[in-house]
């Protein structure tokens, strides 16, 4: 007879596999890829998930454990969604069994039961048959509770609570005398009645709306990527809204992508009054329990919508119909640390296994998705005018070099401030740096505060009265005199935190609300502001990208950008895109209702490129140049990059490690893939950590990939690793 193995799949940084045994006295031929099984692990026992199952293991025999016991009766993992993880741990070269548990809810990675149950209870066979032991005459509340049972089948909590308050007691019982017995069965596995309706039906569609919505819904059943670019405004949401409401006509699931739901809790109200189905909203700020049962929502198909942040790429449906990915361009859809993967470019493979239309929507679509469309490896879906008549709003730029400043803010942005709050308008100011200002300066030395452990400056908090790092968290009091001379130290720069107190002593009447991490801090806060906002009582709002994601501010006239000058220079190869992005994104929120909108941009380089892009020609003619730049320049979407980082407590270590990595790369043959460094990170200490990093470039994917797959096992192995703490970045966001 031969063996079953199990080759599983744990929560270990380990790049493979683990092989088991099949538990003893289970039956081999029930045993399927995406079960979940428990194994003996280390000293611990865990949970691991079947990944392949086999008849022989390269382990000898006696090394071999039994795993002790299958977790599920059917795969929690269906097919499909295995391979899309198989594939990305392959793809971000990524231990398999980390992959499949950032697609599992925490409380499935520790047994939790994969499909809601509800406890039922029925009379025995041998009350059935009358061989159980009598009930005496006395006992009128046993004997009520049997004949309900006798008449009814079977019957959970609901219906035996209404009969009795104490009946946990007697069915405890009647069980206790052979009468009854419980039974567990598996929650209905269906859409509730109703759901297939829509609650209300939205406005009538615009002609380039009904094109959008006419192209989706032609594609379905079949794999379709879309790209649909459309100004904030211009009714995307509700071509997202009205695809969806045909998924769920044809009984599928729509799975919605978004990047902050916390941010965006108008978003999920709109979907709720839409759809009367239950949503299954997956997102970082549930509790592990909530998790778990919108995971069970999804993957019983009784959830017709799923919407979730980055991970919920991972949700398992039912029944999958459609995926839509909402402003494509936002960088929360990488992971930034551990399994670094792109939920963006996942949804596209997941879609493509599912042959199922993904449509990407956004005011600002990456350079990635735009070469897409013209390689015509998606189609182009176009909104360009804003729903209702609202006129897209103006920008104008600001050169800061010819206009006296208060405190960062130019004479002609003071006046047409004025002249908004006037005239009745919101205005909304941008800085994307928070704080009272970025640097604590002597006027007597030159000394700037340094964070100890960064190569970084600390940045004042005037209120909280410290000086904070926000790269580490460093967090100490405020000096009043330098530590080397002795003089009268200042506070240099511009944080939202000195804005708001600017802006309250230029506009002493307007009331002014200031959205960003230190403000929003309180549970609770941001919906407080959001909704003073939207009465209007508020007039002037200051914040950060906190502001900038999702919301509609329909009362705003004019956008102020502080400071566009941070990334005008920034050394990335993606800095350019991720401020103009920014930029159009920030300006969007002006003049969403009837009010025409104004957007001023302060700069020093009034004619950097960049700006005259998007000042005269839109996102449209920013992108058209940006990406006749990335060709020259040989950058993605132009070609495939990967980096190797390193980190440790002392700086020879991670140059050495990634030294030693160049010179195994080489020894595998590099064909078509080119090293840069290794070289120092552009912060080198961070946290009291020296960084560096390894550059591999190539023209396309797979001499980059053919290449890792023999490298990545190679650095696993080597001696200079275990001195450092590295990680692979492929397709990383940012180059440092
Ligand atoms: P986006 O997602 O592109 O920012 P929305 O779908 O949120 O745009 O639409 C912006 C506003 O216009 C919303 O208040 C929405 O209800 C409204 N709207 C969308 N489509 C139409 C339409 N066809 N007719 C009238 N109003 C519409
Ligand atoms: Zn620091």
């Amino acid at each position: 007879m031969s063996e079953v193995i199990l080759g599983v799949a744990i929560d270990a940084p380990l790049r493979r596999l683990f092989d088991y045994r099949a538990p003893p006295l289970t039956d081999g031929g029930k045993i399927q890829p995406g079960q979940r099984v428990w194994v003996p692990f280390g000293r611990r026992k865990m949970v691991g998930v079947i990944l392949e199952v086999r008849s022989h293991s390269e382990l000898p025999a006696a090394r071999l454990k039994n795993a002790l016991a299958l977790i599920d009766d059917s795969p929690v993992l269906d097919a499909t969604l295995l391979d899309l993880l198989r594939w990305s741990a392959e793809y971000y070269r990524h231990p398999p069994g980390e992959v499949i548990a950032a697609a599992l809810p925490v409380a499935l990675r520790t047994g939790a039961d994969a499909v809601a149950t509800a406890e039922r209870w029925t009379l025995s066979a041998a009350a059935r048959t009358g061989q159980a032991e009598p009930l005496s005459a006395r006992a009128s509340k046993l004997r009520e509770l049997a004949d309900f049972l006798g008449s009814r089948g079977a019957a959970g909590a609901a219906e035996l609570g209404a009969l009795s308050a104490r009946w946990r007691d007697h069915v405890r019982e009647l069980e206790k005398r052979g009468w009854v017995t419980r039974v567990r069965e598996d929650v209905a596995a269906t859409m509730p009645p109703g759901t297939h309706a829509v609650a209300e039906s939205g406005p009538e569609l615009t002609p380039e709306q009904h094109t959008a919505v006419a192209a989706i819904e032609a594609a379905h059943g079949q794999y379709a990527p879309f790209v649909l670019h459309g100004v904030t405004g211009s009714g995307k949401t509700e071509v997202y809204l009205r695809a969806i409401a045909a998924t769920i006509a044809r009984d599928e699931q729509a799975l919605v992508l978004v990047p902050e739901i916390s941010l965006t809790p108008q978003l999920v109200a709109r979907f709720a009054a839409r759809f009367p189905g239950p949503l299954a909203v997956l997102h970082s700020g549930l509790t592990d329990t909530e998790r778990l049962l919108a995971w069970r929502a999804a993957r019983a198909g009784s959830a017709p919508v799923v919407i979730g942040t980055r991970s919920a790429v991972f949700a398992p449906l039912a029944r999958p119909g459609l995926i839509v990915v909402d402003e494509e361009h936002d960088p929360s859809y990488k992971q930034q640390d551990g399994f670094r993967y792109s939920a963006r470019d996942l949804a596209l493979a997941r879609a493509q296994r599912h042959g199922i239309p993904v449509v990407l929507g956004s005011a600002t679509p990456s350079l990635e998705s735009l070469e897409r469309i013209r390689a015509g490896r998606a189609q182009r879906l176009d909104l360009p005018n804003r729903t209702a008549g609202a006129k897209p709003p103006g920008l104008h730029l600001i050169d800061l070099r010819a206009h006296a400043q208060t405190q960062g803010v130019a004479t002609p942005t003071v006046l047409t401030i004025q002249r908004h709050l006037a005239a009745g308008g919101q205005v909304l100011v941008y800085l994307n740096r928070r704080g009272y200002a970025p640097t604590l300066f002597c006027p007597g030395c030159g000394w700037i505060a340094p964070c100890p452990r960064c190569d970084a400056r600390l940045t004042v908090h005037q209120r909280e009265r410290s000086l904070d790092c926000h790269h580490c968290g460093t967090h100490r009091p405020i000096p009043e005199l330098c530590p080397d001379c002795g003089t009268a130290v200042k506070p240099v720069g511009q944080g939202t935190e000195r804005i708001e107190e600017t802006l309250t002593t230029l506009f002493p009447g307007a009331a002014l609300a200031r959205i960003d991490r230190d403000a929003m801090r309180k549970r609770g806060s941001l919906e407080d502001t959001l909704q003073r906002i939207h009465s209007g009582e508020v007039k002037l709002l200051v914040g950060t990208q906190m502001l900038t994601k999702g919301h509609h501010f329909p009362l705003v006239s004019l956008v102020v950008v502080l400071n566009a000058d941070q990334g005008l220079f920034g050394t990335d190869f993606r800095a350019a895109e991720r401020l103009a992005q920014t930029i159009v994104q920030v300006s969007g929120r002006a003049g969403r209702a009837e009010r025409p909108g104004e957007v001023l941009i302060q700069t020093e380089y009034p004619d950097h490129p960049l700006l005259q892009q998007l000042v005269n020609g839109g996102y449209d003619a920013f992108a058209t140049a940006a990406l006749i730049e990335r060709e020259q320049a040989h950058w993605p979407p132009f070609a495939r990059v990967a980096v190797l980082r390193a980190e440790a407590p002392g700086r020879d270590a991670p140059l050495a490690f990634l030294g030693h990595a160049r010179v195994l790369a080489e020894s595998c043959g590099m064909a078509g893939v080119e090293i840069l460094g290794p070289a120092a990170a552009p912060m080198e200490r961070r946290a009291g950590h020296y960084r560096a990093q390894l550059l591999l470039h190539a023209p396309t994917h797979s001499p980059l990939q053919r290449l890792l797959a023999r490298w990545v096992p190679l650095l696993e192995e080597a001696p200079e690793a275990r001195k450092v703490r590295w990680a692979l970045d492929v397709d990383p966001l940012e180059l440092f």
